[in-house]
């Protein structure tokens, strides 16, 4: 394979630098512009070792740096490999860079180098996809739960299922090849068994995905109340910064605001909406629909009560869109004088939900906010050490798709139907799974997933 070449650090002036290199002439190009302090001997690398000096251009010092060797196999790619850390900024990574192609380096695409670690074996494709949503992770768990993966949780899950599936076949295999020895009886009863294993096994991951999405994408909150009720001061209190503005003429949220903040580790996407009302103005009437639009389509309304003013119209309105959504009803200005009809209302609408009551203003009552949405999606359930959680829609789509080839060849083993029939569908489930570990995956797809990848990864 030929020799890559890019800048790993983001783009910008930072403390440093760096400049990976991997292939097998990477010491060669290496050896026309690194001048080690101490000499070394270019032909015999040995890896793990870091060696100081410069890079030089016809006897001109361009950078002072430090270079991090990796011989092969034992480096990321499995190539003999090296990462020039340079001094950080636009001009000198840039210039290294180009010194490496102009001595018959070639620029990487982005996420080459995870690339090669996977097609030379070093990792699976779960493993190269754990790598990208490392660098993407936002929060503690989902880089936990990617590290997870990264270490092989997911590929171990699907080798077990893989394995349960081989013992089937080749008890399949030998009554296709010995019709005479009668074990068909024996496979089916048996392959009915592990089948439901399989599918066992198949769903756990599959719904671990409901988790994955919430440490992934986060969970998406719609703040909802009548104007003036103090979804502005609320979403405030929750970014503790003066994000939206708080103002006392009515309906002046007139767009949406939409925040994310992370709440025992999980992003909460917060939408602050228009207040809901049936406004005359066509600007705010837009925002009224958008409001209605979020509110639908988010995990969670907040809905928010002013506690210091008798329900109203507007408030209706809030609770039919409450009705059938999760939600979180909060009563605030607790510090006002509270309406007691107010709060014996909502009670009797919402007669099993436990209603909040803050002070959004005097930033009181926020921890039972948080509490209750922990509740409300089970944080605390979350196990990322033990369990593998599946938080790639393509990994949960394959999964999908395989528990329906499960369902097909219990089916067909169930009817009674000839062997290599359900040998066929268990063929077809393998073949679905292998698509997550990469051996049964079109270039296209491959090419697809690293595309993905920053450069220099
Ligand atoms: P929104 O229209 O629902 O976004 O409401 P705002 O957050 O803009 O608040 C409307 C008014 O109510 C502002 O004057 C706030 O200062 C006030 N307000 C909000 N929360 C509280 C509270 O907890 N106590 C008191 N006393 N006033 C509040």
């Amino acid at each position: 394979m030929s020799t890559i070449v890019a800048i790993s650090t983001a783009p910008g002036i930072g403390g440093i630098g760096i400049i990976r290199m991997s292939g097998e002439n990477t010491y060669a190009i290496l050896q026309k512009i690194f001048k080690p302090k101490q000499e070394i001997d270019f032909n015999h690398i040995e890896g793990y070792r870091i060696k100081y000096g410069y890079i030089m251009e016809q006897n001109k010092i361009i950078d002072e740096v430090l270079v991090s060797f990796f011989k092969a196999p034992n480096s990321y790619t499995t190539e003999d490999l090296c990462e020039i850390n340079s001094h950080g900024g636009m001009y000198v990574v840039q210039k290294i860079l180009e010194m490496c192609l102009e001595n018959g380096a070639q620029l990487a695409e982005p996420g080459e180098f995870t690339k090669r670690a996977f097609l030379n074996g070093r990792m699976d494709l779960s493993q190269a996809e754990a790598v990208i949503d490392i660098i993407h992770a936002k929060t503690e768990k989902e880089s936990k739960a990617s590290i997870h993966q990264l270490e092989g949780s997911l590929s171990e899950d699907i080798k077990k299922i893989r394995d349960l599936l081989m013992s089937i076949m080749i008890e399949v295999e030998v009554s296709i090849d010995y019709p005479e020895y009668d074990v068909e009886e024996v496979s089916h009863n048996k392959a009915q068994t592990v089948l439901k294993k399989v599918q066992e096994e198949l769903e756990r991951l599959k719904i671990s995905f409901e988790t994955g999405k919430i440490i992934k994408e986060g969970i998406n909150i719609a703040l909802i109340g009548k104007p003036n009720a103090g979804k502005s001061s609320l979403l405030n209190a929750i970014l503790r910064e003066e994000r939206a503005i708080v103002t006392e003429i009515e309906g002046t949220t007139r767009d949406i605001i939409q925040e994310s903040v992370s709440i025992k580790g999980i992003p909460i996407n917060i939408i602050d909406t228009a207040g809901i009302r049936n406004a005359d103005n066509k600007v705010e009437q837009i925002g009224i629909e958008r409001s209605r639009k979020s509110a639908s389509e988010a995990d969670l309304i907040i809905a928010i009560f002013d506690g210091s003013r008798q329900l109203s119209e507007e408030d209706n309105e809030i609770l039919e869109i409450m009705k059938d959504k999760k939600c979180i009803l909060v009563l605030n200005k607790i510090d006002l004088q509270v309406e007691d009809k107010v709060k014996e209302r909502l009670q009797k609408e919402f007669p099993k939900d436990k209603i909040i009551q803050i002070s959004a203003k005097n930033k009181q009552g926020m921890e039972e906010i948080y509490h209750e949405i922990e509740r409300l999606f089970r944080l605390d359930e979350i196990r990322l050490e033990n369990d593998t959680i599946i938080t790639n829609v393509r990994h949960k789509n394959i999964i999908t798709n395989a528990i329906e080839e499960t369902k097909k060849a219990i089916d067909a083993n169930e009817q009674n139907l000839p062997i290599d029939m359900v040998g066929m569908y268990i063929k077809d489930i393998m073949e679905e799974l292998g698509k997550i570990t990469g051996e049964s995956v079109s270039d296209e797809i491959i090419k697809e997933i690293f595309a993905k990848f920053c450069l220099g990864k």
